[in-house]
């Protein structure tokens, strides 16, 4: 079914079909193709290597497509959102309110008031974001349930992303969390525990425990000013997966181990009604996703041969190397031919007016010609949603969930 490449698997079929059937059965090109059974063997594989009392939570902005969220919704035990748009997906899957996080900075007004309003769980970024939240639930007569964000006072090395440490736009800086929870004392909420992410696109499992311990470290730090006993305790996630031919998969194994000894020594004891939650986007979707394009053009520039496709960077920014990463590598790449043929090597391109659309630089591909689909891999997670649809106004992509 799959071919490796390094840590990363090219998959040749998605759903059980075959690439080339599949565009036959979606009818056009370019499009995004997610396999379910594929989702579901991560699924199964976190819940076997986590402790089974931790829930787990989809972050939604890493696929907001309904029917992935809807099938996600079934298998997990949460759903986080970072927009008004995403909650109403979540909440569309028929999930418990209770269920559903919302997170991330500069919230509106009418996305606190419509959360407070759903009972979604809402995890405060600033203290001006708590004033508005105590507010807007006051407006609507209700007490709403929250949780503070903590950008945490230590970094996470090794991260693809870092969002926690040092000064951020996201969270409330540790510090300043108990006075935070002072001034909330008196208002008519119920603040239920803390979240820390401290980055994302982790490959590293002992950092990825390092954190998770200093973020236990934390919130127990934390925990003495809490008006109640801490109810939700969301310790991040920020699993990798591998995209480029260095990089090795993340060993899930010992994550959970030293979870778990972490969860008995430490978190079971000082805080026993927290409910632990990890949160993960990427490392849910990532893999179980293809980028589905067809070569539209085979030209030949002073010794370089080019494939120009009929997709690009509009639709999967990240395998053009444009979404946040500082040096420039080739997400897997293959070709769904009819026949085999011999090796070459090519620039994959897409069908945008710029040099910046550049989807395989110096690839080696069996030889494909006109009409052949070239699949970009690991595209399920930060593909479409995550890139400029509009830039040279091409249509949108089609998705389809196998
Ligand atoms: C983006 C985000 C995630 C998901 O990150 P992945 O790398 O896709 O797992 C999780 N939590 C928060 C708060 C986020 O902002």
């Amino acid at each position: 079914m799959t071919s490796e490449t390094g840590g990363r698997a090219c998959r040749d079929h998605v759903g059980g079909v075959p690439v080339r059937l599949l565009a036959e059965r979606v009818g056009s090109t370019p499009f995004f193709a997610y396999d379910r059974a594929a989702i579901d063997v991560r699924v199964a594989a976190l819940r076997s290597a986590l402790p089974g009392d931790v829930h787990l939570s989809y972050a939604v902005k890493a696929n907001p497509m309904p029917a992935v969220v809807q099938h996600l919704a079934r298998t997990l035990d949460a759903l986080d959102v970072a927009s008004g748009a995403e909650m109403r997906v979540a909440l569309d899957t028929g999930i418990a309110p209770g269920s559903v996080s919302f997170a991330g900075p500069g919230k509106s007004v009418a996305e606190l008031s419509s959360a407070v309003a759903a009972g979604v769980l809402v995890e405060i970024e600033s203290p001006l974001e708590a004033d508005r939240l105590v507010e807007a639930a006051e407006r609507l007569g209700l007490r709403p349930r929250v949780a503070v964000r903590v950008n945490p006072d230590f970094e996470v090395k090794g991260s693809g992303m870092r969002m926690g440490g040092g000064a951020q736009q996201f969270g409330v800086d540790a510090e300043t969390v108990p006075l935070l929870l002072k001034t909330l004392h008196d208002r008519d909420v119920e603040v239920a525990g803390f979240h820390v992410f401290s980055g994302s696109q982790n490959l590293h499992a002992s950092i990825l425990a390092e954190a998770q311990e200093r973020t236990v470290d934390l919130v127990l730090r934390l925990s003495d000013d809490l008006p109640a006993a801490m109810t939700y305790l969301n310790i991040g996630g920020g699993f990798g997966i591998p995209y480029y031919t260095q990089d090795r998969p993340l060993d899930l194994g010992l994550v959970g181990s030293r979870l778990e000894e972490l969860l008995a020594a430490r978190v079971r004891p000082a805080l026993p009604s927290a409910q632990v939650v990890i949160e993960l986007g990427r490392y849910l979707v990532g893999e179980a996703g293809v980028y589905v394009t067809r070569v539209v053009d085979r030209k030949i520039s002073r010794g370089k041969t080019f494939l120009v496709v009929d997709g690009g960077m509009h639709h999967q920014l990240a395998a053009s190397g444009n979404f946040g990463q500082v040096i420039r590598r080739n997400y897997p790449i293959s070709v769904a031919a009819a026949q085999e043929a011999e090796e070459e090597t090519v620039q994959v391109v897409g069908c945008l007016c710029t040099p910046l659309d550049l989807l395989g630089d110096k690839v080696s591909l069996p030889r494909a010609e006109v009409g052949d689909l070239v699949v970009v891999h690991q595209a399920g997670a930060y593909g479409l949603t995550a890139s400029p649809t509009a830039f040279l106004s091409h249509p949108a992509p089609l998705e389809v969930l196998v």
